[in-house]
C-alpha cells in the first residue's frame, strides 16, 4: 500500500495536467470533524493526492479497506479558506465566461452547508463558498475595472418536492438556464448579498427527521449570473450554479411517514435522476435524461457541454454513518469518471451583438403594430 501510495504521488502533477486538458467535471471529498469522543473512525488514509481509504467496522482486515481516488480530498482538520482556496480558480473563470456549476452532496449532517454557507446563524466568521465566491468575483470586477464592465446578479431557489411553481426555461440558448420568476437581484457589495443570504436562510424550507432535527429537505441554487461588456464592445455572459443539495440519504433510515416520507420521496427521486444523467453522461449516451427533474433541468447545462462542474461529496467520519459514507462516495465515484470535451466560453463578438439588438428593437417595432 505504501508504494501505491508513493506511486500516485509522483503521478499528481501528471494527473492534474491531465484533468486540465480533459477538464471539466471535478470531485472533491470533505470529511467533516467527528463530534463524538467515543466515536469510532471509519477514515484509514486521505493523502493530500486526493486519495482516500475508509474501513468497514465489520471487516476491519484488509478486506475491509476501501480505496477511492478523487482530485481532492480535505479531512476533518480542512478550514473553509483552505476549501475556498482550491475552488478559487474555477470560480473565478465564470468572469472569463464559463458556466460553472458547484454542487454539495451528501447526508443529512454531513457538511453540505457548512462547506456552501457556513455555519448557521450569520457569524461571518468560516462563511461558506458562496459568500467567498462573491466577495471574490467584486474583487475581480473592480481589479478588471478598466478593461471590462461587469453586471453581476444573483437569484435564490429552492427546489422542494419537485414542485415549486417556478418555470425553468432556456433564456440565452444554450448559455445558461434562468428562472424567469424568481427574482434577479442586482448585487454591488458584499453587503448586498449577505442582505439576500439572510433572507434566503429564513425562507429555506426546514424539517425534522430522525437523523438531524434541522435537516434540510429542499435544494437550494443560488445562481450568480455574470454579464460583461469589453471596450471592444465585446460581451460575455455566463453563470454559476451554486448548489446545496437535500439529503441523499436512503429513506428507511430516516424513519419517516406521511408528508415527510412524499418529501424524502421526491428528494431521492430528483437525486437518482442526477445520478441517471451522470450515468449516461459517463456511458456518453446519445440521450441524457435532463428532463426527468426539475433538477436536472435546472442544472442541463452546468452538468453536460461545455461547463465546468464541482462535487463536494461530504462525509461523516463516524462508523455508524459507514453505509451512507459508501453510497455517497460510490456516487461521487461515479461522477469523477465522467469525460466533458473542453468548456466553452460564452462570448459574443460586438458584430452579433449588434445584430441581436436590432432584432430586439424590430421585435419592438411589430409589437406596436399589432
Ligand atoms: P448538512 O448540510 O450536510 O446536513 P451541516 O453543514 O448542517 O450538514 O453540518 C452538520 C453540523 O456539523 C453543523 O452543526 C455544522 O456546523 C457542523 N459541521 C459540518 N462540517 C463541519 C466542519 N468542516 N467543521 C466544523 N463543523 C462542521
Ligand atoms: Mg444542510
Amino acid at each position: 500500500a505504501v508504494g501505491y501510495y508513493r506511486v500516485v504521488k509522483e503521478n499528481r502533477n501528471l494527473y492534474n495536467m491531465v484533468q486540465d486538458l480533459k477538464g471539466n467535471i471535478r470531485v472533491y471529498c470533505r470529511i467533516r470533524p467527528s463530534f463524538s469522543y467515543e466515536a469510532k473512525t471509519v477514515i484509514d488514509f486521505v493523502g493530500d493526492d486526493g486519495s482516500l481509504v475508509i474501513l468497514d467496522p465489520l471487516k476491519p482486515h484488509k478486506d475491509g479497506r476501501k480505496v477511492f481516488q478523487f482530485n481532492r480530498v480535505f479531512g476533518p482538520a480542512a478550514t473553509q479558506d483552505e476549501v475556498f482556496k482550491d475552488t478559487q480558480p474555477l470560480i473565478r473563470s465564470v468572469m472569463d465566461g464559463y458556466n460553472v456549476c458547484i454542487f454539495a452532496y451528501g447526508q443529512t449532517g454531513s457538511g453540505k452547508t457548512h462547506t456552501m454557507s457556513g455555519p448557521s446563524g450569520g457569524s461571518m466568521k468560516d462563511r461558506g463558498i458562496n459568500y467567498l465566491a462573491l466577495k471574490d468575483l467584486f474583487q475581480l470586477s473592480n481589479r478588471r475595472k478598466d478593461i471590462i464592465n461587469y453586471d453581476i446578479h444573483v437569484q435564490m431557489v429552492e427546489i422542494y418536492n419537485e414542485q415549486h411553481t417556478l418555470e425553468i426555461r432556456s433564456c440565452t440558448g444554450d448559455n445558461g438556464l434562468s428562472l424567469p420568476d424568481a427574482t434577479m437581484h442586482p448585487v454591488k457589495s458584499t453587503t448586498d448579498v449577505l442582505n439576500l443570504m439572510k433572507l434566503g436562510e429564513v425562507n429555506r424550507v426546514v424539517s425534522c427527521t430522525a437523523i438531524n432535527n434541522s435537516s434540510s429537505r429542499s435544494h437550494s441554487v443560488l445562481t450568480v449570473h455574470v454579464h460583461g461588456k469589453d471596450i471592444s464592445g465585446s460581451t460575455l455572459h455566463s453563470c454559476l450554479h451554486l448548489v446545496d443539495l437535500a439529503g441523499s440519504e436512503r429513506v428507511d433510515k430516516s424513519e419517516v411517514t406521511g408528508d415527510r416520507l412524499k418529501e424524502a420521496q421526491y428528494i431521492n427521486k430528483s437525486l437518482s435522476c442526477l445520478g441517471d444523467v451522470i450515468t449516461a453522461l459517463a456511458q456518453k449516451s446519445s440521450h441524457i435524461p435532463y428532463r426527468n427533474s426539475k433538477l436536472t433541468l435546472l442544472l442541463q447545462d452546468s452538468l453536460g457541454g461545455h461547463a465546468k462542474t464541482l462535487m463536494f461529496a461530504h462525509v461523516s467520519p463516524e462508523e455508524d454513518s459507514f453505509g451512507e459514507t459508501v453510497s455517497t462516495l460510490k456516487f461521487a465515484r461515479r461522477v469523477s469518471t465522467i469525460e466533458l470535451g473542453a468548456a466553452r466560453v460564452n462570448r459574443e463578438s460586438s458584430e452579433v451583438m449588434q445584430l441581436k439588438e436590432q432584432i430586439e428593437s424590430l421585435k419592438k417595432a411589430l409589437t406596436r403594430k399589432e
